[in-house]
């Protein structure tokens, strides 16, 4: 009887694992499977402005010797294109190392007060016209378990994009508070928002809400690739971001990052 007890506790046993094996499959497929469309939505995204510079160049050759409108034109829209190819390029690249972040996570550390106050000016800089609130009283004597350089980098990917989807309300508030033991930050603009159908792919690789919404707002191409770096590099931090947003109204990121120490007050 004893044995009987036993191969049917085995058995139980072999079906959890099995059971555990074909979940951890599935999910291998289906991770492979979604690698497999960014290779290839990255590869059209790549053949696009290849292409359209070849067809220039095309031009260039039969009719820029003798009409000078072409040359303007076709240089113009060349340099355009090929600077385009570069940045998604680096973009890429980008992505690529915060996806494969090799960290001694133990020796990431920065004071994110001062890291963010640095950012928002830097910003403010490159686009006088906003107004951009900070409100980091939370984050006094507080330590992030985050390098600065990739603090900055989320930051910057935020603000730029807070920057870009705001029409004439050009105001832009960075909030912190302190959550358990973690830090939440809040960049929160007032632009045109995202549309609830968009809100939870924004975050994949290379997606974009309409392209003829994003020009309208005045915002120069991207690429899609921002907020997929910005939550990857928090994610590799054991952070979290979410984004809420209300079309026509405005946009809040949350990011939430863990404490590393916080001084005590004299
Ligand atoms: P990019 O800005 O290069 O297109 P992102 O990955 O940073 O790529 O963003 C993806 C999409 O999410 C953008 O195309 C834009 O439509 C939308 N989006 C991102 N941030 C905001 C924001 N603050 N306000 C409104 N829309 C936004």
């Amino acid at each position: 009887l004893s044995e009987r007890v036993e191969f049917y506790d085995n058995h139980d046993e072999l079906a959890t694992t099995m059971k555990m094996f074909n979940a951890m499959m599935d999910k291998l497929e289906r991770s492979f499977q979604q690698q497999r469309q960014f290779v290839e939505d990255a590869s059209h995204e790549l053949r696009t402005p290849i292409a359209i510079v070849e067809g220039h160049l095309g031009m260039l050759r039969r009719w820029g010797k003798h009409d000078p409108a072409v040359l303007e034109e076709s240089l113009q829209i060349s340099v355009e294109e090929l600077s385009r190819l570069k940045a998604l390029v680096e973009e890429l690249l980008v992505l690529t190392r915060a996806e494969n972040l090799q960290m001694d996570e133990a020796a990431a550390v920065c004071e994110p007060e001062q890291v963010i106050s640095q950012t928002v000016k830097k910003v403010n800089v490159l686009h006088p016209a906003f107004i951009i609130e900070r409100d980091l009283q939370a984050l006094s004597g507080v330590k992030l378990a985050i390098s600065a350089e990739h603090l900055e980098q989320i930051l910057l990917i935020l603000l730029d994009n807070a920057v870009k989807y705001s029409r004439e309300r050009k105001r832009i508030a960075v909030r912190a508070a302190i959550q358990g033991e973690r830090a939440r930050l809040e960049i929160i603009d007032a632009g045109i928002g995202i549309p609830a159908k968009d809100l939870p792919y924004v975050t994949d690789r290379l997606y974009r809400v309409d392209k003829a919404r994003n020009r309208k707002s005045g915002a120069t191409d991207g690429n899609g690739l921002g907020l997929s770096i910005a939550k990857r590099l928090v994610e590799r931090y054991n952070g979290a971001l979410t984004i809420e947003s209300v079309e026509q109204e405005g946009t809040t990121v949350n990011v939430l990052l863990p404490i590393r120490s916080i001084a005590e007050s004299v």
